[in-house]
């Protein structure tokens, strides 16, 4: 079988809240004094991540799938909408080969959190967490990021010769170490 890729974008924003509660971000709780509002649990980074994955096999957006008018959805914990989109892709034939996110945002700051972040995105997609990426930036105080938290992920799919490879090399621990 040819080796073949896919690549899918994705963007969400969500706007905070007046009342405080958990903030949901990557499949992370992050203690904020602001959450943001949504039908769902309102994590904007998975919602991001979902349509990227949805968009690279050219299935239907988040929002179709899962309308945020019917009230099943009403408090959804984003994870299984991750968990929906990567069914969606392994049936259709496809590994997630990497995905990269930026999440925009003044407040709270993330750097202690993209750590546990990753690691429950790569949970989700079932890749190593080199695979994932977890950026941010903030907008200088400028709108909308002091309004709310918006986010973009790109994902790329494989599917042939090659995924084995792949597979067995992302099972090898990694030892990140700044300035190496
Ligand atoms: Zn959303």
């Amino acid at each position: 079988m040819a080796y073949s890729m896919r690549i899918g974008i994705g963007y969400d924003i969500h706007r905070f809240d007046d009342q405080s509660g958990q903030l949901k971000l990557g499949g992370v709780t992050i203690p904020h004094a602001r959450r943001l509002a949504g039908h769902s649990d309102a994590d904007v980074l998975l919602h991001a991540i979902t349509d990227a994955l949805l968009g690279a096999i050219g299935a239907p957006d988040l929002g179709e799938l899962f309308p945020p008018s019917d009230p099943t959805y009403r408090q959804a914990d984003s994870r299984w909408f991750v968990e929906q989109a990567c069914r969606r892709v392994h049936q259709a034939g496809w590994q997630v080969g990497n995905v990269d996110t930026t999440v925009v945002t003044d407040t709270p700051t993330l750097t202690p959190h993209k750590a546990k972040m990753r690691q429950a995105i790569s949970r989700l997609l079932k890749v190593h967490v080199s695979a994932v990426s977890v950026k941010a930036k903030t907008t200088e105080g400028l709108p909308p990021a002091t309004q709310g938290i918006s986010a973009q992920a790109v994902v790329l799919l494989t599917k042939g010769r090659g995924n084995k490879r792949r597979r067995q090399g992302s099972r090898r621990p990694i030892h990140l170490r700044p300035g190496r």
